[in-house]
């Protein structure tokens, strides 16, 4: 169990969904919560999300320390995310209010907070992780002060434990798309992407998590 104490109380300052050079980086699972949540037609799917092209010249070991995998598309190497404004802000954002809250995306529910795999065993209750601030709220997350209280290690642990088997899953995901994109079995546009999601498990009950 850690034994470092984090500091954080959110103040609502929406600096977190505005920031220009973050992604808001989707799971294949976070896409699913958000579309039946909303009930989005196939068109408003494409609308909501972003795919970021990645320079030709990453290398390989680059992606692959990605915590999300890149995808294979027609344009180059992606990853994909929540679209965003002109300004920087969230699709989502309106007012400095999210209007997706309960279907927010993962990274959105964990942040301020990464978490660090330390050994992963057969089930998440038995997988091990640390938590630390990210490097971008300790830039710009106006919860993370002196005068916040100290929060709750248990709870938030638990949170990450959640996000590490949404990640693994999410990998699996990728590597699917991935390998019948190489062999040629399926043409790497968005729209396949998105066609790919739905068949793939839309299975509710692994859907749901609490707020
Ligand atoms: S989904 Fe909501 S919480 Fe996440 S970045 Fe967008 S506005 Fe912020
Ligand atoms: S930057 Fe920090 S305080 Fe501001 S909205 Fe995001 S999590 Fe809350």
């Amino acid at each position: 169990m850690q034994k470092d104490r984090f500091k954080f109380r959110c103040v609502y300052c929406a600096n977190c969904c505005s920031d220009k050079k973050t992604i808001v980086n989707v799971t294949y699972l976070d896409i699913l919560r958000i579309t039946k949540g909303l009930n989005l037609s196939f068109n408003e799917i494409l609308e909501i999300l972003g795919f970021y092209i990645y320079e030709k010249n990453i290398s390989n070991d680059f992606f692959k320390k990605m915590v999300i995998p890149s995808i294979i598309t027609e344009k180059g190497n992606a990853f994909v995310g929540l679209l965003k404004k002109s300004t920087g802000e969230c699709i989502f954002l309106d007012e400095k209010k999210c209007k997706i809250y309960n279907l927010r995306p993962m990274f959105c529910r964990t942040f301020p907070f990464t978490f660090k795999v330390l050994n992963i065993k057969s089930s998440s209750s038995k997988i091990n992780i640390q938590m630390f601030y990210t490097t971008k709220a300790k830039e710009y997350c106006k919860g993370i002060s002196a005068n916040a209280p100290y929060i709750s290690n248990k709870k938030w642990v638990k949170i990450g434990k959640r996000v590490v088997e949404e990640l693994k899953e999410n990998s699996k995901f990728i590597e699917i798309w991935n390998n019948n994109v190489e062999k040629g079995r399926i043409k790497p546009t968005a729209r396949n992407f998105i066609k790919t999601i739905l068949k793939y498990d839309n299975k509710m009950k692994r859907l749901i998590i609490e707020n």
